[in-house]
Parts: C-alpha cells; sequence; structure tokens
C-alpha cells in the first residue's frame, strides 16, 4: 500500500499568529507531499511496500531514499497532529505524571527547547517515551527519528518540533529561537496525552 498525504483537522491560517497560513500551506502541499511522493517511488514494487510507516523507520533505515522520505512522511504526520488553534493548555493525566516524574514542566519546557534551539542545521527535536513509561527529550538530524536505530537516543515519539528552515522562515527568518518559544502556544496536549497512552 503507498501512502498518501494526510488531512489537517484545522485550517492553514488557525495557527496564525503562530504559525501563518502560507507556511503552513507549503509546508503541507509541497514539502510532505515530496516526501511521500519520494516514499512511495522507493518503496513501490519492493517487499517494503506493505510495511507500515513505522515499521519503515524501524527497520528499513539502510535505505537512505527510505529513511529521508520515509522519516519525513513520518515526522510531519505526527508534527501534524500535535499542533491545534486551541493551545495553552497544560498536560493532563499520565502524561502530567510522566512529565512531574521528568522534573516538572519547566524543566521539560526549559530541555525541549534547548535540544530545539541547539541542533545545528536542520532537524526535530523530541519528547519520547521509553519502554518504561518515562519520558526524555532529544533531537535528530534531518529527517531522521526517534524510532530508528541510528538515532543517538531511540523511543516513541509523542511530541515533535520541525526545526528545519521551511517550517519558519517566512515569519521567523533567522529567529529560530521566537518560533520555538511561540510552539508552546499551539500544542494539542490532549493529543500528546493519547500518543502516551498508546
Ligand atoms: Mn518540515
Amino acid at each position: 500500500m503507498l501512502f498518501s498525504l494526510p488531512k489537517l483537522s484545522y485550517s492553514y491560517e488557525a495557527l496564525e499568529p503562530i504559525i501563518d497560513a502560507r507556511t503552513m500551506e507549503i509546508h503541507h502541499t509541497k514539502h510532505h507531499q515530496a516526501y511521500i511522493d519520494n516514499l512511495n517511488k522507493a518503496i513501490e514494487g519492493t517487499e517494503l511496500e506493505n510495511k507500515s510507516i513505522e515499521e519503515l523507520c524501524r527497520t528499513a533505515v539502510n535505505n537512505i531514499p527510505v529513511r529521508n522520505n520515509g522519516g519525513g512522511h513520518y515526522n510531519h504526520s505526527l508534527f501534524w497532529k500535535v499542533l491545534t488553534p486551541n493551545g495553552n493548555k497544560l498536560p493532563v493525566g499520565n502524561l502530567k505524571s510522566a512529565l512531574e516524574a521528568y522534573g516538572g514542566f519547566e524543566k521539560f519546557r526549559h530541555d525541549f527547547s534547548d535540544a530545539a534551539k541547539t541542533r545545528f542545521g536542520s532537524g526535530w527535536a523530541w519528547l519520547i517515551k521509553n519502554i518504561d513509561g518515562s519520558l526524555s527529550v532529544t533531537s535528530t538530524p534531518n529527517q531522521d527519528n526517534p524510532l530508528m536505530p541510528v538515532a543517538e537516543k531511540q523511543g516513541v515519539p509523542v511530541l515533535g518540533l520541525d526545526v528545519w528552515e521551511h517550517a519558519y522562515y517566512l515569519n521567523y527568518q533567522n529567529r529560530r529561537p521566537d518560533y520555538v518559544s511561540a510552539f508552546f502556544d499551539v500544542i494539542n496536549w490532549d493529543k500528546v496525552e493519547e500518543l502516551y497512552n498508546a
């Protein structure tokens, strides 16, 4: 089965002024679509064709087009889900408890922001769930992610932030720290908790 572009549950302008409509539209319809097209080209007619995107990330990263474009598809699909125009809430439930065990929400915010700001070049910052249910903050270069055995720290992503320039340059230019700080106002904590509980 080949992959297709997931629909967003909000409009392109819904996240303004944090993320502008033009950035959202280009990011979704051009960047994400290109990862999907290139992933499909790489797997069509091969034994990889029927694997889930998670399985591809976990097992097929020695195939460079699959690593880059499969990572691109997985990462962006997660990113759209953890954004919401109704942000400004705080984590609840099991996720709240896990963040308290991590050291508290403010420590998480500090560590995650630091991971996003210091990722050199293009990549992602992550909050991941470890096998024992604890949380860690990490980052990956390019379109790698923590499902991949090549990641410095592996785990299941529950929150991801795209820090490629294409994610913020129209609105923030070189001011990645401002984009990172604003991101906290559009996090869908209900979705993050759902991913944590899954
Ligand atoms: Mn992106």
